[in-house]
């Protein structure tokens, strides 16, 4: 496998998307105030609670939708920011934008803390309802949830900052095959990962898919530079799945070459958890003088067993 590119110096800056609304459809927001004490005095003039419910239940999907942010689609938070005109906006959207999305007067910095206290009583879908999550949350709980939802999209794991998929566990390989196609995918619990010129100088990875026992992981050999001369590699195994389903799972790496063996054992990785950095994660850290050893023609050959945990070695 030879190593698939070149890490640059510094991360390129991701270029902010704003997906502006197709029309001025959404026409409820210009008046928001008034339509909230007219939908709650009808709703407090009526006397039975029975009659009451369907009403109140229409109001408070009517008040929620009102707290769409007309760009982002997703539901404003404190500080919910204005337009001069009354055009609501939240506060991610209002740092990206110079102009009101929906009437175009250049955006002020007023905030509409009336909306925000009507927010305060309501509770809004999951924002990861779209892939599944049926859970209704108060501002106060919302983003924690969110943070931890278990219908939160993955991100693509391959070790690129461009690629910026994002998408359901059961799309994820999917994605992998047909957009890194460099990537090849070997079948099998017991396989050879070779990771070719491995002393080239610089920082850079491989990376292959095992698919075995139904499952795919991604094997993954990545060098670190930590300085002049000094150069790290991090050989990790991370399962296509949840952290549930990586750890009904074993993996052994190791190393055979020149009269010496290194072996290594461990637990699959989930590509759900994320690593700040491969330095300070739970992989086979190996250095220079290591691969070295064990590198026969500046190739570096990983002999790596997945296994069923619990079913015996
Ligand atoms: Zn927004
Ligand atoms: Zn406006
Ligand atoms: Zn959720
Ligand atoms: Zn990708």
């Amino acid at each position: 496998m030879q190593p698939r590119r070149q890490r640059p110096a510094t991360d390129a800056p991701q270029a902010a998307t704003v997906a502006l609304p197709k029309d001025n459809s959404n026409q409820e927001q210009e008046a928001p105030l008034d339509q909230i004490e007219s939908s709650g005095s009808s709703s407090s003039s009526s006397s039975s609670s029975d009659c009451e419910k369907p009403t109140e239940t229409a109001t408070r999907e009517f008040l929620v939708s009102l707290l769409e942010c007309p760009v982002c689609f997703g539901y404003m938070m404190p500080p919910i920011m204005q337009c001069s005109r009354g055009h609501l906006i939240c506060s991610q959207c209002r740092n990206k934008l110079n102009v009101c999305p929906v009437c175009r007067v250049p955006m002020s910095n007023i905030r509409n803390l009336a909306m925000e206290k009507v927010g305060s009583k309501l509770i809004f879908p999951c924002k990861h309802a779209c892939y599944g999550c049926r859970v209704r949350l108060s501002y106060a709980d919302k983003k924690s949830h969110e943070e931890d939802c278990e219908f939160r999209p993955y991100f693509c794991p391959y070790p690129d900052e461009k690629c910026v998929w994002q998408g359901a566990l059961k799309d994820v390989y999917k994605h992998f095959v047909s957009t890194h196609q460099n990537v090849i995918t070997m079948e099998g619990t017991d396989i050879i990962f070779l990771a070719t010129n491995v002393n080239q100088v610089g920082a850079l990875d491989w990376t292959m898919i095992q698919s075995c026992h139904g499952r795919h992981f991604l094997l993954s050999l990545e060098k670190v530079q930590l300085g002049e001369g000094c150069q790290q590699y991090f050989a990790a195994c991370r399962m296509i799945g949840t952290m549930r389903d990586a750890a009904d799972f074993d993996y052994l790496i190791s190393l055979e070459a020149n009269n010496r063996t290194l072996k290594w054992k461990s637990k699959p990785r989930s590509i759900r958890e994320s690593f700040v950095t491969y330095t300070n994660a739970d992989f086979l850290v190996l250095n220079k003088s290591t691969v070295e050893l064990f590198s026969e023609d500046g190739n570096l050959a990983l002999n790596i067993i997945i296994k069923k945990a619990n079913n015996g070695d």
